[in-house]
């Protein structure tokens, strides 16, 4: 359906060369977490890191009562918490949701310049010129979009639930608009059979793995599952044993028999899968580098604007505050609580 219909023309994307912290010697190491560790005591804050930042981050988030999460888990957790100051590690949209739906509290984040391609390539001005022009059409957006195409939207979802509300949604006979992955919307529309409009964007780090050398790394390892997160292009999702969110890919890797996995996701997510499944093996998925449109492939260059430089930075100077304009707050917060709704309706169906 998306073939015949006439798209904006999407803004060019900027890819930042990934950052390169320096290495820190084991003492500096500990006096930066220490002096961390302090701040979050003293502001009464939490932080909620997402499975793509450090591993540093993680252990930090995990160690301080906080949490590591995939986007979903990442809203609900800001929400049930007492303290005054979240701090996100992640990625924009995802210090805007927890701000959304957390607007008494004060929401920071190491740096607010850290985007994702798949937000930059939904303008928010043009993206709702579009929907007026389809007014037929159920809007349903994912997470990693503005708080002002949120506001735009009927349904926003994370790829931990899309599956199930686009099937909802195409059982009640409804046509549904799609921003702003296309992959991951073209693997929903395959899975639900739902009548779609897809938008155009892709991410920067999925769009890269390449089923040639994929097929290639599975000869030399026939014996490996592949995991792949749906954000992959189409011939990648056509090659895994188990295609899912970030959490279900964890959840794969700590329950499958196999010994080798081939993950084809960000590398930041190694750290878990390690730490749920220390004795299994863990293979990058194949990126070319030739003709790559991101620069550090498998590596998210924004998520990797998250350190504990610039954790400290932010907690010291209360710089990179997420602000949302109230009115698109208002409008913004119907979405995520339809699907934050629709999750606890399901929980475990
Ligand atoms: S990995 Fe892709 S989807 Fe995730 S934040 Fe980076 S650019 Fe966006």
């Amino acid at each position: 359906m998306s073939d015949n219909v006439q798209f904006p023309e999407l803004p060019r994307i900027e890819v930042p060369e990934h950052p390169v912290w320096p290495e820190l010697a084991r003492e500096e190491k500990e006096a930066l977490v220490a002096k961390i560790k302090e701040q979050l005591r003293r502001q009464n804050a939490v932080l909620v890191a997402h499975y793509y930042t450090s591993s540093d981050l993680q252990e930090l988030a995990e160690e301080t009562g906080g949490c590591v999460a995939d986007s979903l888990e990442m809203a609900r957790f800001g929400s049930h918490q007492d303290a005054r100051t979240l701090v996100v590690a992640g990625v924009r949209f995802m210090g805007e949701t927890a701000k959304i739906l957390n607007p008494e509290k004060r929401v920071l984040m190491p740096d607010t310049r850290a985007t994702c391609s798949l937000d930059e390539a939904c303008p928010a001005e043009s993206f709702a010129e579009f929907c007026d022009q389809h007014p037929d059409h159920t809007v349903v957006v994912y997470a990693n979009t503005s708080a002002r195409v949120k506001a735009r939207s009927d349904w926003v979802v994370t790829s931990a639930i899309a599956l199930p509300i686009v099937r909802h949604l195409a059982e009640r006979g409804e046509k549904i608009i799609w921003a702003p992955d296309k992959h991951l919307g073209r693997y929903i529309q395959d899975q639900t059979g739902a009548e779609m409009i897809l938008w155009p964007g892709t991410c920067v780090v999925h769009e890269e793995f390449k089923a040639v050398a994929l097929k290639r790394i599975l000869r030399l390892h026939p014996e490996a599952a592949v995991l792949v997160h749906p954000e992959s292009p189409a011939e990648i999702i056509a090659l895994a044993d188990v295609v899912g969110s970030t959490t279900a890919l964890i959840k794969a890797v700590a329950s499958m028999p196999h010994r080798e996995f081939i993950v084809a996701t960000d590398k930041g997510i190694f750290h878990k899968m390690q730490q749920v499944a220390p004795d299994k093996t863990l293979i990058e998925a194949p990126t070319l580098g030739v003709g790559a449109t991101c620069q550090a492939c498998a590596e998210c260059p924004w998520m990797g604007m998250n350190s504990l430089q610039s954790l400290l930075h932010v907690l010291e100077t209360g710089e990179h505050e997420i602000h949302v304009d109230p009115e698109i707050r208002e409008k913004a917060v119907l979405p995520i609580r339809r699907m934050l709704d629709f999750a606890e309706q399901h929980k475990g169906a």
